[in-house]
């Protein structure tokens, strides 16, 4: 079997919490672009497609990360888990 993981970022630097020992804040204003905002339904979608592209012996784990990963909202996430169930044939 097959085994996939994927490490996703969906909200880029947005969170704003500035916890003493978070790195990212620095690590984003030093970037060419700072923020590119909450992952879009397209990106995810296309992500997915790629993931469940091995076919239904693969084993795959979706893992989220930040920045705060949370800052993508609910709604995002409930939004990505549809689409796999939609997709995912096993
Ligand atoms: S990304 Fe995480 S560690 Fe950094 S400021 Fe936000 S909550 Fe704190």
């Amino acid at each position: 079997m097959k085994r996939i993981g994927f490490l996703i970022k969906p909200a880029s630097s947005l969170c704003n919490t500035r916890c003493r020992y978070c790195l990212y804040a620095d690590v984003a204003e030093h970037r060419e672009v700072a923020n590119f905002g909450i992952m879009t339904d397209d990106v995810a979608h296309a992500l997915i497609d790629r993931a469940l592209a091995p076919g239904d012996d693969a084993d795959i784990t979706y893992a989220f990360q930040g920045g705060e990963p949370t800052c993508a909202g609910l709604a995002f996430f409930e939004r990505f888990c549809a689409y796999v169930d939609e997709h995912a044939t096993a």
